[in-house]
Formats: structure tokens, C-alpha cells, sequence
């Protein structure tokens, strides 16, 4: 595990001052990452989209954006549980992730103490999922995978026995960044728990690994359906050629690509966003090239929800300084990118 600046070098192409700066960003925003990740970058390209998912950029200090702009923590019956959409929650099982991705929604709970879910709030969370008939929990993080197998296996079989629950979802990164830690072990309580779906998250072709793709089959084999979503990533991702070969790639490997959001206004993160224009004219082209099976929806989320849009005729109107969003009654505003 990489969790100090010390040995970047043997594994990505970095420059004294790219160290020097990464240096002052983890005072804020730590640096994380396995060693099987790293080894994923190609140590000669200094643009390597590996080595830009993990590597800490001064970029991360300079913007001063809100932390939670989908306001998942002030619309939380419960610590723990967002409850945003009349069918659907979000449970945050844990704050830790082996890798730390620059890009990430959440990390604002990387400054926080380490947690993880207790039995006594998995206890009060199925109780208010009984009261209010929810039929999909998506049970996210941090890497919800690597919470102790005990408490894994005391969630899922909570959920399993909740009649209104129909879906599980788990929103893992396990399968791209460490496929090794997906032990035969979780893949069993997972498959005890009968309505569990693995939502992953490939961003780039070049995670594809025979080893991401052994652990994918894993969890096939285990009648677990294996969807995946992909963040729009200026400098990582944002071509059609990275696109269209990543998510025909994940289709040959039974993963079905279901959403390509656009990066949301997260303190430290908006550096990634590329303009709302600049997806729709990638999905308009990936559109005349691949099935509907193998493209995914592009969305904006917002604190109402997530806005799809569509290449022709999308719901959102340019204003001087970002974009109005129509969702149900609501007008949203979020940012242009920077
Ligand atoms: S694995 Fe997911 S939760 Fe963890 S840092 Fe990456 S994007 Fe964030």
C-alpha cells in the first residue's frame, strides 16, 4: 500500500516540483493507493490517466467549492443514510478506500475519523427502511467491500430479510483497484444475499486487467449482476476513441455500462469537469457507433437528482456562469467548469 510520496517514482513519471506540490495537497487531501493499481500506469507517460486518477495535483487546492453540493448529509434521516429519492437510499458503510481517486464525491470524508458501519446502525437503518418501503439500497462508501466480512454478511442478510427491499446495490471499486481483496469468502455472503448487484466503476480502458476481468466473472458466476458507471474526466477519459474502447471492453466482459456522469462541483475535484457540451457531443458520436447495450446514459447529479441527458434536446439551458437544470419543479444551478 502507497500511502506516503516516498517511492511514486518507481511507478509513475512525475517531476521534483510535481512531487514537491503533491506534498502540500496531502496535508489536506491525502494520497492513497495499492500497489496493484499503481502498477497499473505506464512509467514513461507523464500523462498516464492511472497516475492522474491517484497522483495528488496543487490543481485540487484551487478551487473553493462545496464540500457535499448534492447535499447527501442534509438530506440523511439518519448519519450514515441519504434519503433523496422516494424509492432509493445510499448507506455510507465506510469512509476508507485502499485507493484514494482524485476525482472523488465523497472526499470529504477523508478528513473524517475512520468509520465503520456498526450492527446497532444497520439495526436503525432497517428500521426506518421498514417504515418507509424502500425497494433499492445502494450501499456505497468509502469501499463498502472492505468492511469486516462479519458486518457485511450482518447487512446484506438484514436487507435480504426486509420484504420491500428488492435491490441491493453495492458501489465497489474493489474489482478495479485491488480485484485480489474480493475474496471467495464476500463473493459467498454477497450471494447469500440473493438481491445483490455489483455497481463498479472502470473509468479507463487500460483498468481492464485480466485480473479486474477474473474477479468480474467471480461475481457473474455468483448470480450477481455487474453494471458499472464512469465518471467524465478532463484529461483521463474525455475522448470517444477512450470511450468507445473502454465501454466495448466492459461489454465483452459482461459489465453493462449504465451511466458516464458528469464530474460534479466537489471542493477539490471540479479541475476533472469538462463542459456539459463537450459529453454531449462525445455521447452524440458514440450514439452512431454503439449498441444501446453498450452505451450509458450521461447524467448531471444534483441535490434533486440526477438530470439524463440526451444528445438531442437535453433539459438544461446555459446561463453566464454555468447551467439551469429543470428537475420536476425545481431549478438547479451548477457550475461551469472551470
Ligand atoms: S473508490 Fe470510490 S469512494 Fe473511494 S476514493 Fe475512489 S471514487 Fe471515492
Amino acid at each position: 500500500m502507497l500511502s506516503t510520496l516516498n517511492c511514486v517514482e518507481k511507478y509513475f513519471r512525475v517531476t521534483g516540483k510535481e512531487v514537491e506540490e503533491a506534498a502540500k495537497v496531502i496535508n489536506v487531501f491525502p494520497f492513497r493507493c495499492t500497489e496493484y493499481y499503481a502498477s497499473l500506469a505506464d512509467r514513461t507517460n507523464s500523462e498516464d490517466p492511472i497516475k492522474k486518477t491517484v497522483f495528488p495535483s496543487i490543481k485540487e487546492l484551487q478551487n473553493h467549492l462545496p464540500d457535499d453540493p448534492l447535499e447527501e448529509e442534509s438530506q440523511s434521516p439518519i448519519p450514515g443514510l441519504t434519503h433523496k429519492y422516494p424509492d432509493r437510499i445510499l448507506i455510507v458503510a465506510t469512509n476508507y478506500c485502499p485507493v484514494l481517486c482524485r476525482f472523488c464525491m465523497r472526499k470529504r470524508n477523508w478528513k473524517k475519523q475512520p468509520f465503520v458501519i456498526t450492527k446497532e446502525q444497520i439495526d436503525e437503518m432497517a428500521d426506518y427502511i421498514k417504515t418507509t418501503g424502500v425497494r433499492d439500497v445502494l450501499i456505497s462508501g468509502g469501499e463498502p467491500l472492505t468492511i469486516p466480512d462479519e458486518i457485511l454478511e450482518y447487512l446484506i442478510l438484514k436487507l435480504k430479510e426486509i420484504n420491500t427491499v428488492d435491490i441491493v446495490r453495492i458501489g465497489s471499486r474493489l474489482p478495479v483497484v485491488d480485484p485480489e481483496l474480493i475474496t471467495e469468502k464476500k463473493l459467498k455472503i454477497l450471494e447469500k444475499g440473493e438481491k445483490v448487484w455489483l455497481n463498479t466503476h472502470f473509468n479507463h480502458p487500460a483498468e481492464i486487467t485480466k485480473a479486474s476481468q477474473y474477479t468480474i466473472k467471480k461475481f457473474l458466476e455468483a448470480g450477481i449482476p455487474v453494471n458499472n458507471q464512469t465518471v467524465l474526466l478532463k484529461g483521463i477519459n474525455d475522448d470517444e476513441k477512450i470511450l468507445y474502447k473502454l465501454f466495448s471492453a466492459l461489454q465483452r466482459i459482461k459489465v453493462r455500462p449504465y451511466y458516464l456522469f458528469r464530474c460534479d462541483p466537489v471542493n477539490g475535484v471540479f479541475h476533472f469537469a469538462t463542459t456539459i457540451e463537450k459529453g454531449l457531443k462525445i455521447m452524440k458520436n458514440l450514439k452512431k457507433k454503439l449498441s444501446p447495450l453498450a452505451l450509458p446514459y450521461y447524467a448531471v447529479d444534483t441535490p434533486k437528482g440526477k438530470a439524463i441527458l440526451f444528445p438531442e434536446g437535453a433539459k438544461y439551458r446555459k446561463c453566464k456562469t454555468g447551467y439551469l437544470f429543470q428537475i420536476g419543479n425545481s431549478q438547479i444551478y451548477i457550475p461551469q467548469s472551470p
